[in-house]
């Protein structure tokens, strides 16, 4: 069992969130949150989210505040969700941030802490070229990381003025960092 069972990670697309968010989720039994998984399979199965959601995801633009916040809210009230969670890729701009707070009050619950993983932009180049996913051609990943440095990059000021922030180097090997992260978790630090 962990002490801290509701983390909110973020950072620029290919720092390994999803990896890490994935690995823990497994070890701990937390469920993991992600908002592009949850969009890429609405888009798949064409439910009227993933019709509204489909041009952005493709573009690398993000998808509007509402939708975003209506998925959210939903899946944070589902019974798997009630012990602890994940949330891997949201929030990604203060309006979220601010949301999320807002929401996490309504439902008397909390996070117990907010990991960055930070990577330099290069290395996310590269690392998401060699991916390959659709939304993962050249000019596609310089706008999302562009939409990251703009939109997404604030929250570590937002996140940083609580003693809940922890900054990880992602640009490190997948274990060293899933250890980091769960030292955090068990010791609050
Ligand atoms: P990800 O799998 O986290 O890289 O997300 C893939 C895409 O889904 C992003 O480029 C956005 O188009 C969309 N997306 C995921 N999460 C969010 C969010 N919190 N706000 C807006 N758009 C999002």
């Amino acid at each position: 069992m962990t002490k801290y069972s509701r983390l909110i990670f973020f950072g620029p697309p290919g720092a390994g969130k999803g990896t890490q968010a994935k690995t823990l989720s497994q070890e701990c039994g937390i469920p993991h949150i992600a908002t592009g998984d949850i969009l890429r399979n609405a888009i798949a199965q064409q439910t009227a989210v993933g019709q509204k959601a489909q041009s952005y995801v493709n573009n690398g633009d993000l998808v509007p505040d509402e939708i975003l916040a209506a998925l959210v809210r939903d899946r944070l009230q589902q019974p798997d969700a009630q012990s602890g969670w994940i949330l891997d890729g949201f929030p990604r701009t203060l309006n979220q941030a601010e949301f999320l707070d807002q929401l996490l009050s309504e439902l008397n619950s909390a996070y117990d802490l907010v990991i960055y993983l930070d990577v330099p932009d290069e290395i996310l180049i590269q690392r998401l070229l060699g991916r390959g996913r659709k939304d993962d051609t050249k000019d596609t990943i310089r706008h999302r990381l562009d939409v990251f440095h703009g939109q997404t990059e604030p929250l570590i000021q937002f996140y940083q003025q609580e003693n809940r922030f922890l900054q990880v180097d992602g640009n490190q090997p997948l274990p060293q960092v899933t250890e980091r992260i769960k030292t955090a978790m068990q010791e609050g630090q």
